[in-house]
Order: structure tokens, then sequence, then C-alpha cells
């Protein structure tokens, strides 16, 4: 079969189907590919808080636009490497999306209500709309609430959404995208177009890739198992769809961003104990590798790359009841992270006796994440851990507290307290990513870079396999703009610029 159009969209997630449809209000007939039986894209229905620098939603809300100091922010803290053209493109072209929603859908922007993202410190910038207004999709992510819209929009102006479509090849004539191969719905489907847009989301789903640039996250991956962030379509077609059309791959900036250590256990007792000041983090070596304070600045997020540099990526929380009976005797007075965070300490129970009470069901299910023992080396052997080592560790430790300094990992002096109360407990800390992203590079039009020099003539990108928005920190994530805006915002500049390609 033969089709043809003016734009095709490879991936109908948060970015395709922002690109497919602002291109399609621009008059363009747009096709959009989408390997999945549904729209929606691998986390959109589940992302939040949208940022809108400089927004007429914003200014209508005599909201400050803070544009201009952001972006220098954001700049310094990643050493200008960052192409700063992109940055400002991007994070300007956050507002104009939004303007861009309103037009479409009037009554759905102005159910947005003012919020911010939950992981941005508020120095960080404007509030932005967010989901949790008054209407009918009150209770929906504003991701889902965008790419819902959208996925309506493209068939009334004229496009097309095909589902159960993988795209094999890229068509190129005269150095330029000129279509694709697809298959769709088994049937072998060649689409005739003036340029191609690729959104294809994350690969944290392709061992080979991972194995390459993550041999660690390989590794791990098997303590890590399912979660909605290793989305199965997330096997990264559009990189291999664009270094076969000879895109200039980003080999350095792929990046990814681990969560650890996260103990969100049937007890929230056990699970709570992992913020507390006294509990320690120990390793599969039954070793310890970090000040236990520093997860609370580094964030859940950041603290997880040192999580992944462990055997594994395996952590254990442990603690005894003397720890846990001073966990209890600080009440309120718990430490309060300096980012936000996901499980912080809550609120402990006011006698050990409760506490002991909370934790039994989870300790009497023996489901591999909770664990108590009467002495240290049965605890370690529970856990799979070599129990001399572990003695050693909590004999180090206890040592470290008599004396008040913590030559090992450098804990205040005032968070120390030695185990050595039985009974002793673990909780092991789950280890999780945000995705796996970059790969592919571009410029602030979201054209493609050729390896050659220049760009590919008809060629876009947009979302997570764009490069550009994070530095590579030795393999770390330095996010500048969170994920569903950056998506949203390189979207809708690709279908303007694919639109007027195609003229
Ligand atoms: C569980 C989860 C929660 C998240 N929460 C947040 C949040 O709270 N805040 C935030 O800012 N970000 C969040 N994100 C990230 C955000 O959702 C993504 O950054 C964003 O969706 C990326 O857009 P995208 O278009 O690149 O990819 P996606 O939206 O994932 O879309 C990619 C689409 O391409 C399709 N596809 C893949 N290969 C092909 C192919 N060969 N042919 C055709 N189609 C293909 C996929 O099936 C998918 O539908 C979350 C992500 C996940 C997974």
């Amino acid at each position: 079969m033969e089709k043809t159009c003016d734009i095709l969209v490879i991936g109908g997630g948060g970015s395709g189907l922002t690109a497919g449809c602002r291109a399609a209000a621009l008059g363009k007939k747009v096709i959009v590919l989408e390997k999945d039986r549904k729209t929606l894209g691998g986390g959109m229905n589940m992302a939040s808080t949208m940022r809108t620098f400089g927004s007429r939603w914003q200014k209508e809300r005599e909201l400050p636009d803070t544009t201009m100091l952001y972006l220098r922010n954001r700049m310094d803290e990643t050493y200008w490497r960052i192409d700063r053209k992109l940055a400002a493109g991007v994070i300007r072209g956050t507002g104009k999306f939004f303007d861009f929603f309103e037009d479409l859908a009037p009554e759905k922007a102005a159910d947005f209500d003012v919020g911010r993202y939950v992981f941005d410190d508020p120095a960080d910038g404007p509030l932005g709309p967010q989901s949790g207004g008054h209407g009918p999709d009150a209770k929906k992510g504003s991701g889902r609430i965008f790419v819902e819209t959208f996925s309506e929009k493209i068939p009334e102006m004229g496009g097309e959404i095909l589902l159960d479509a993988v795209t094999e090849k890229l068509l190129t004539e005269n150095g330029r995208i000129v279509g694709a191969v697809a298959t769709v719905a088994g049937e072998t489907v060649e689409i005739r177009c003036k340029a191609v847009i690729l959104s294809c989301g994350a690969w944290i789903r392709n061992p080979e890739i991972v194995k390459k640039y993550y041999p660690l996250l390989s590794d791990a991956q098997p303590y890590m198992g399912e979660s909605p962030h290793m989305n199965r379509n997330y096997t990264g077609d559009g990189l291999y769809l664009a270094e076969a059309a000879g895109a200039l791959m980003d080999e350095e900036n792929r990046t990814i961003r681990m969560m650890g250590p996260m103990t969100m256990c049937r007890s929230r007792v056990m699970s709570d104990m992992a913020a507390t000041r006294y509990s320690i983090y120990i390793n599969a070596l039954g070793n310890r590798y970090i000040c236990e304070g520093s997860q609370m600045r580094l964030g859940v997020f950041d603290s997880g790359s040192v999580q992944l540099e462990q055997p594994e990526g395996k952590v254990f929380v442990v603690f005894d009841d003397n720890t846990l009976a001073r966990a209890i005797a600080d009440g309120d007075d718990q430490p309060q992270p300096e980012v936000p965070m996901p499980n912080m300490a809550g609120h402990f129970p006011a006698t050990l006796e409760e506490a002991h009470k909370e934790m039994e069901p989870a300790l009497e299910k023996q489901d591999g994440v909770c664990f108590r023992a009467d002495t240290v080396e049965e605890l370690a052997d529970k856990i799979g851990v070599d129990p001399q080592a572990l003695r050693e560790t909590v004999d180090a430790y206890n040592k470290n507290c008599a004396e008040g300094m913590d030559w090992d990992c450098f804990k205040p002096s005032d968070w120390l307290a030695p185990l050595n109360k039985a009974p002793y407990y673990a909780v092991k800390a789950g280890l999780g990513t945000d995705g796996a992203f970059g790969g592919i590079q571009v410029d602030e039009h979201m054209r493609v870079k050729a390896a050659a020099g220049g760009v590919i003539g008809g060629l876009y990108a947009t979302g997570d396999i764009c490069s550009g928005r994070f530095i590579n920190m030795t393999g770390i994530k330095k996010q500048i703009l969170n994920d569903m805006s950056f998506a949203l915002s390189s979207g809708f500049i690709a279908g303007t610029a694919a639109a007027e390609y195609a003229e």
C-alpha cells in the first residue's frame, strides 16, 4: 500500500502527537505512526506539571516571567556546555506550546491550576499550570490531558493516526528524507512525505544500547524488576532510523537517571527508617558506601546513581531497636530533606511497642523486602550478605559512634547512634530509573544534525531521544527542564519547523 502526506510523525506519544497536531493546525496533512495499539506514549499519561515560560496563561495570572534568570542558572549549573540556542528555544517553547494548547482547547486550559512541578526548587522558576482544576479532567495528569486532546484533534484536522505501525526504514533522495516504509497491522506501507519527525521515546528497554552505554545498569536490571518507566516500547528505534539516515549520533550525552534507595515497603515505620538520622545503608558486600544523610541533599533521583555503583545496585537499610527507639524519641523532629523527596520520614508511633506492632505484618510476610533477626550475623545471612563482613561494618560503625567521628562516611556526629540492641532489621531498597535519554543531536529547530555536517533535510527529532537538554556528568542526567515540558516544547518546535519546511 502507498500513502502520501506532508509530515510523517513516527511515535504517537507526548512529543509526536504535539508535533503532529501543531503541523496539522498549520494546514499540513499529517500521518502519525504508533507502534502500540494505542497512542499516549510510554509515560505521558502519568506525567504531571507543565512549565510554561512566558505564556499568555501565566501573564493573565500575573505570574512573574523568570525565563532569563532560569536560563542563566541552568547554563551556569551545566558549565555552559549545553547548546544555549537549543536551551533557549526549548525553554521559551514551553510557553508557546501552552498558548497553542489554549487556542486549541480553551476549556481544558482554563481547568489547569497554578502549581509547581513536584521536584522543582521554588527558586527554579515560575509557577506553571498543572492539572487539578475543577473540570471533568481534574484527576488526570496534565500529560494525559494534552495527549488525549491531540489524539482527538489530529483526525479532526484531516490527519491520520495509524496504530500497530512499526517503521522499518526512512527513505532518502538527494540527501533529503522523503518518506518511510512501515509495517502497519501486518501490511507493508510506503509513505511519501516532505518531512519526518522522529518521536519514538526512550531506549531503556534496549539491552544492547543499555549494555554499551551503561553496563552497570545492565547488571542491575534483574534486581530492579518491572516499572512503568521500563515501558516495553522504549527500544530506541528512533536512534537506529536516524543513524541509518546519516544522523550525527550523540555518543557522549546519552544519559540515564537512577532513583534510589527507595524503601516504600509494607511497613510505614520500616520505610521511614531509611530517612531518619540513624539507619545505615549497606551494599551487597556488607559495606557502607555513602553518608546516609547525603541522599537528602542529592534527592532520591540523584542518589540512585550512587546506588547503581554498588554491586548489582543492591542496597539494604539496616537498623536495630536502639536506633528505632532513637528515631521514635525524636518525634516530629526528623531531619528534613533539602530537596523534595517522595519518601521522607513521617510520623513515628509514640512507643517502641506500637512500632513493633506496626512492623509485624510486613515482617511476617517474609516477602524478601523486610527482614528481622536476633543477631547481626543472622540478619546478614537472611539478606544474602557475608555475616563476617556485616559484623565488621557494624563494629566499625559503633566504634565511630562511640568516638563521635564517622571517618568512613562522614555522618554528622549528632546523627551517630550504635546498632547494639536486638532485634536487627533490614529493608531491601529499591532501585529505579526514570528512563534513558538522548542519542540524536538536534539544533534549536529540532532539525537532526548530519554526520557529514549541517542538518539532514526533512528530518526532525523530539522528546526523549534528543540530546542537548542534558549534559553528561559521567553518565548522570543533569536536567535543565522536566521531561514532559521538554517533550511538548520540542514537539511544538518541530511541528512548526517541519510545516514551514514543507511549504
Ligand atoms: C511512568 C512515567 C512517569 C513519568 N512522569 C513524568 C512526570 O511526572 N513529569 C515529567 O516531566 N515527565 C514524566 N515522565 C517522562 C515523560 O512522560 C516523557 O519524557 C515523555 O513522554 C517523552 O515524550 P516522547 O514523545 O519522547 O516519548 P513517549 O511519550 O513515550 O512516546 C514515544 C512513543 O513512540 C512509540 N514508538 C516507539 N518506537 C516506535 C516505532 N518504531 N514506531 C512507531 N512508534 C514508536 C512508543 O510506543 C510511544 O508511544 C514520565 C515517564 C514515565 C514512563
